[in-house]
């Protein structure tokens, strides 16, 4: 099944719009930027013009819009009037069936007062350049109240141009609980500085789509033919040892089958399919950064924005249709120099995606020789991948928020008071409100009982062990 709008949570009506404008298919953007922005995030999507990224910002938008509100709901920044008059022509394209909905263009070098009275009269959606919507503002034209969603669209751009020091302005009219994305093709610090001062919890979205991103990642293609397919998979995780694999399947059937089967042979596997809750998604992804997860079995959808530092191991138990995908799906491994091995499971060695992939990415990927696992047997893999050492996962419900640090959860499970030594622990991941810690499978009980009993900074908070 290859990833469709349907998937992205979408309303029907969005759907069918989408669907008249002739999208089949989302673009990697979009299929990473569109469920991150339903579900509330703030984020930094890297994205050139072309990629479909004012949809990947407008779709969201719409849907969030409540067009029996006659007030200004979602704000989006440009550079320039020419980008400013494209997103507005997009905004209004993708919102031409939400009747009432009124989008207003804030743009210098034009006369104020038709912009005033649309806004007056209760325009939802405004699209802009930074010094007039900032003279609006300041001279309290613009009612920034209801405003929920603000995108800076070309925010590398916008900073350039100098206009960093309106943009802060700007928000600074803004409520704190908004919703805050930025759209950029470079990544330059300034960039990063400025998410730190409007931003929260963000979660960063890089679309890779040049072969140099690719450079570090040795590309192999398993032809696992008639052979049992999950036996391949084991014999493939086996061969190439790993802190961390992702195991990329087009259906979330599969992604269920492969899970039961790794975590029934006792392997730290979970799954990441869009059933799961933010909650469970959040607990999962925790999980598999912090090891107590070695295999991730994820779907495109789900798999969105899914970023992990010391990836080592990407495996496509089923290609994807589209190759832009592809070099998505295994981008995400060999990060920061590191080396990264992906894998390609196929059928046959004629398998029609692979043949496009390599002609999209310009190489010739090479085949792993498999010969060995033909003669393994599926309980023995099992039991080899299942002696790599095991972590577990702790969530402590209290965070940077209650001053929690690092150093205060290491204390409450090592010396006098936790008696725990400090290799029985992994990472510690201090979030605002809630906190995870990786312990050794063997203390995992006496751990979360000491924390429970115990006190960190003084206070008692609720632990539990999740995951297993
Ligand atoms: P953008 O990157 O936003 O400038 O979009 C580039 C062009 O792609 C625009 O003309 C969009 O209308 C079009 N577009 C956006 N999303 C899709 C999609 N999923 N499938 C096909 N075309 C798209």
């Amino acid at each position: 099944m290859l990833p469709s709008f349907e998937a992205l949570q979408l309303s029907p009506a969005l759907q069918s719009v989408v669907h008249e404008l002739g999208y089949t298919q989302p673009t990697p953007i979009q299929l990473e930027a569109i469920p991150a922005l339903l579900a509330g995030r703030d984020l930094i999507a890297q994205s050139q013009t072309g990629s479909g990224k004012t949809a990947a910002f407008a779709l969201p938008i719409l849907q969030g819009i409540d067009l029996e509100r006659r007030e200004l709901q979602a704000l989006v920044i440009c550079p320039t009037r020419e980008l400013s008059a494209q997103v507005s022509r997009e905004v209004r394209k993708l919102g031409r069936t939400h009747s009432g909905l009124q989008v207003v263009e804030l743009v210098g070098g034009q006369p104020a007062r038709p912009q005033r009275d649309s806004l007056e009269r209760g325009a939802q959606i405004a699209i802009g350049t930074p010094g007039r919507i900032l003279d609006l503002l300041e001279r309290s034209f613009m009612n920034p109240d209801a405003i929920k969603t603000v995108v800076l669209d070309e925010a590398d751009r916008m900073l350039d141009m100098g206009f960093g020091d309106d943009v802060h302005e700007i928000m600074s009219y803004l409520q704190d609980e908004r919703q805050t994305a930025l759209f950029s093709a470079t990544y330059p610090d300034r960039i990063e500085a400025m998410s730190r001062e409007i931003q929260r919890d963000v979660l960063r979205i890089e679309i890779t789509s040049s072969e140099d991103d690719l450079a570090d990642i040795q590309q192999l293609k398993l032809c696992f033919g008639y052979e049992d397919k999950i036996l391949a998979l084991c014999w493939a995780l086996q061969s190439h040892p790993h802190e961390s694999a992702l195991v990329f399947c087009n259906q979330k059937a599969t992604v269920r089958e492969i899970t039961k089967a790794l975590r029934d042979g006792d392997i730290s596997a979970d799954r990441f399919d869009g059933d799961l809750e933010q909650f469970d998604r959040n607990q999962v992804l925790a999980r598999f950064r912090n090891h107590s997860v070695r295999v991730l079995i994820a779907t495109d959808v789900a798999g969105r924005g899914l970023d992990v530092e010391g990836l080592d191991l990407v495996i496509n138990y089923d290609l994807p249709e589209q190759p832009e995908i592809y070099v998505h799906r295994i981008g995400r491994t060999g990060r920061a120099g590191a080396t990264g091995v992906a894998i390609s499971m196929i059928e046959s060695a004629n398998d029609r995606s692979m043949q496009d992939i390599e002609e999209f990415t310009g190489r010739t990927i090479e085949v792993l020789d498999h010969s060995e696992s033909k003669n393994s047997e599926l309980d023995q893999l099992l039991q080899q991948l299942a002696k790599a050492p095991k972590m577990e996962t702790i969530l402590i419900l209290g965070g940077r928020k209650d001053k929690i640090r690092k150093g205060d959860i290491l204390g409450a499970l090592t010396g006098d008071a936790g008696g725990l030594s400090s290799q029985e622990i992994g990472k510690i991941e201090v979030q605002d409100k809630l906190s995870y810690v990786a312990v050794s499978h063997d203390v995992i009980t006496d751990a979360v009982s000491r924390l429970n009993a115990g006190r960190i900074k003084g206070k008692r908070f609720r632990v539990r062990h999740v995951g297993s």
